[in-house]
């Protein structure tokens, strides 16, 4: 009826307006957080399959919220986001990756993960560039990674801001690789440094397609010249097939969880494969 359509409507708005209001919350307290700079940078390591060696540590933010606890960076991303937070958000997690990746070992990279909306207006480059000016990190140990929806938006003006990162001397990756739409064009649009294959590919590592699918990305990727990661390995099996098939490096919670500065140990706290 009539009247059940509209008190649908009423408990449908108000649904909306308490989703939007608690957005609006979460909104006002992350830039409190960044103001305060409370946000944290935890970090990944990279290893290298033959070796167990860690090659480079991914830097992740996190947000350890004071009633709600921690806050997982898929959730408050988007918010920094939409509320134009991103830039110096990023920011901080940039130079805080610089500065920390100064005390690891000097064969260690540091990756830091950008957003797209951080190539949109402010200079970008010039970030970058006094991130490694003031913490002194050899441009040659830092990694961008970066998605696809880099491309999507003001395309030329973006391929032109990732050229001259590249000419700084850092490395570009292509991060979850595979989940796009397009994402096998985006890898010869650019001289990417790295691609890194998506979780969802490593999880379904004992399907044949994926082999396949994985053989035909490691054929581009050797005629492109670029590394190859495989994101979310969890089991040993996993690790075994990678090793196999031949990718170098591995990432994942079989070998560590994204921790703290404090706790990362070098070499890695990695099972060697024997
Ligand atoms: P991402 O860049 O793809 O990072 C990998 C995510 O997978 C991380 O989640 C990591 O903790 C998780 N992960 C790693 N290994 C495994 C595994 O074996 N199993 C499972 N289930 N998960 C694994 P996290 O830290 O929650 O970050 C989520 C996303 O938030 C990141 O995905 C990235 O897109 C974004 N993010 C995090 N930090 C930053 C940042 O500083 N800047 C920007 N722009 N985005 C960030
Ligand atoms: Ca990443
Ligand atoms: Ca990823
Ligand atoms: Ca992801």
């Amino acid at each position: 009826s009539k009247n059940a359509g509209r008190s649908c409507f009423h408990i449908y708005s108000a649904q909306l307006k308490a989703e939007a209001d608690q957005r609006n919350v979460l909104e006002i307290e992350l830039r409190e957080a960044i103001w305060r700079e409370e946000i944290e940078v935890f970090y990944q390591p990279v290893i290298e399959l033959g070796t167990g060696r860690v090659k480079s540590v991914e830097a992740l933010a996190r947000w350890h919220h004071a009633t709600r606890g921690a806050i997982s960076p898929a959730e408050f991303i988007p918010v920094a986001e939409s509320g134009g937070l991103i830039v110096e958000l990023g920011n901080q997690v940039l130079i805080r990756a610089c500065r920390d990746a100064m005390t690891m070992p000097s064969d260690v990279k540091v990756a830091v993960n950008l957003s797209a909306l951080q190539f949109a207006g402010t200079n970008l480059v010039d970030t970058v560039t006094s991130a490694l000016a003031q913490s002194g990190l050899p441009e040659a140990r830092l990694e961008l990674e970066i998605t696809e929806s880099v491309f999507l938006a003001d395309t030329q003006e973006n391929l032109k801001t990732l050229q001259r990162l590249k000419g700084l001397g850092v490395s570009i990756a292509l991060d979850d690789f595979g989940v796009g739409y397009s994402s096998l064009s985006y890898l010869t649009a650019f001289p990417f440094n790295k691609v890194k294959i998506d979780k969802t590919f490593i999880d379904r590592i004992d399907r044949c397609e994926t082999v396949a699918v994985l053989k035909s990305i490691m054929q581009l990727a050797k005629t492109l010249k670029l590394s190859i990661v495989a994101e979310g390995v969890e089991t040993s099996e996993q690790v075994g097939r990678l090793h196999s098939l031949g990718i170098p490096l591995g990432q994942g919670f079989f070998f560590s969880k994204p921790v703290p500065l404090a706790d990362l140990s070098w070499p890695s706290p990695v099972p060697r494969r024997k």
